[in-house]
């Protein structure tokens, strides 16, 4: 069963579409992430899942029930927002526990409730303080406290990590995932951060223009990206792309760059058409042997060495363009330097040139 169902939804600022035709189905359990850039409409969406902004056209279900005009706090929802919107002068444990207060839970089971979340939450020790005395990122936990308690259907997460800084950011986000292994709840998470839509989701939802662009598995959207705006938002550094011709003759499939350069493909479609050919910078090795597949040999002579510890990123040109290759540090000196590079070449993408 969906505990969230979203069909043709639309919103319009007056004249301006932030939300474009949406349908969505998210299964009980599964984490989404929504993810795109900047104004891509994520946070639109979000909030009208949320009850806070007005539908401009379509549906939304959640538990099977139409909430279109229903009231935020009756939609079953808990929503964890970036600015943590802590209560400035309730202590830790009344801000868990004001929205069971407001429900009127019995005083036994909001004692119990909130011992439960802080334990989860590892802020036990914070339950007296206010939240000015607090760390960013313990009072982002408060904030998550609080959305626990409520043993609401669907949890809502705005961008929650991007006040934190890197580090915490990082441990802040395993966090998030381990609580949604031990409760199981259906979660939606909006982050503008390719990283954390990643590592967070069960399914990936990319947003681009106020409509999906793709949405599928992590790995799906990043081996199979349907188009160069997937393959560009998602990994880092970003796929490398060279435009090319693709030809498929009596031997094989074989793309062809601008400088004369070609590359034998293990498989391909029939017929010949321009492309943009692209391969991920993880997916060059020096050893052929540690490749998954099948490897493709090119020489590429290092024009930039940026080195990140035990790993390093380099840049020599390819078919024309300048492309880079991650490699381990011990593998390359620096500029210069001539090697024998081998390329994942079965990982590559093939797509329509825009
Ligand atoms: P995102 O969360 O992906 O950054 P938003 O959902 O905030 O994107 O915005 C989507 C689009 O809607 C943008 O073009 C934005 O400028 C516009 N928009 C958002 N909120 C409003 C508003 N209250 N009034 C007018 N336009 C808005």
């Amino acid at each position: 069963m969906s505990d969230l169902k979203i069909t043709r939804l639309h919103k319009r600022y007056g004249l301006v579409p932030a939300v474009r035709g949406i349908d969505l189905d998210v299964p009980s359990g599964e984490f989404t992430v929504l993810v795109g850039p900047s104004g891509c409409g994520k946070s639109t969406l979000l909030r009208m899942i949320a009850g806070l902004e007005e539908i401009s056209e379509g549906t939304i279900e959640i538990g099977g029930r139409v909430v279109n005009h229903v009231r935020p706090r009756d939609r079953d929802i808990a929503m964890v927002f970036q600015n943590y919107a802590l209560y400035p002068y309730m202590n830790v444990f009344e801000n868990i526990a004001f929205g069971l207060r407001a429900r009127k839970t019995p005083q036994d089971e909001i004692q119990k409730r909130v011992k439960r979340a802080a334990e989860m939450l590892a802020i036990t020790g914070l339950l007296d303080r206010l939240p000015r005395q607090l760390s960013g990122g313990q009072r982002q936990r408060v904030a998550i406290g609080r959305a626990i308690v409520r043993n609401a259907k669907l949890f809502l997460f705005d961008e929650p990590l991007s006040n934190l800084d890197a580090q915490l950011r990082d441990e802040m986000r395993s966090e998030i995932k381990r609580l949604h292994q031990e409760l199981g709840t259906t979660m939606i998470y909006v982050t503008h951060d390719q990283i954390e839509a990643m590592t967070l989701a069960d399914r990936i939802v990319l947003l681009k223009d106020g409509l999906i662009e793709q949405a599928g598995t992590p790995l799906d959207l990043y081996e199979r990206p349907a188009t160069r705006f997937v393959a560009g938002f998602l990994g880092s550094p970003k796929m490398n792309f060279i435009p090319a011709d693709y030809v498929r003759d009596g031997s094989g499939a074989a793309v062809k760059f601008a400088d004369g350069t070609a590359l034998a493909l293990p498989r391909g479609p029939e017929g010949n058409r321009p492309v943009v050919f692209g391969i991920r910078p993880q997916h060059f090795s020096r050893d052929p042997g540690s490749l998954s597949g099948q490897a493709a040999r090119v020489r590429a002579t290092v024009e930039l060495l940026q080195p990140t510890g035990s790993r390093a990123f380099i840049t020599f040109p390819l078919g024309g363009k300048p492309i880079m290759a991650e490699l381990a540090s011990h593998d390359v000196q620096g500029p210069g330097e001539s090697l024998d590079l081998y390329m994942d070449i079965g990982r590559a993408v093939l797509i329509d040139p825009e």
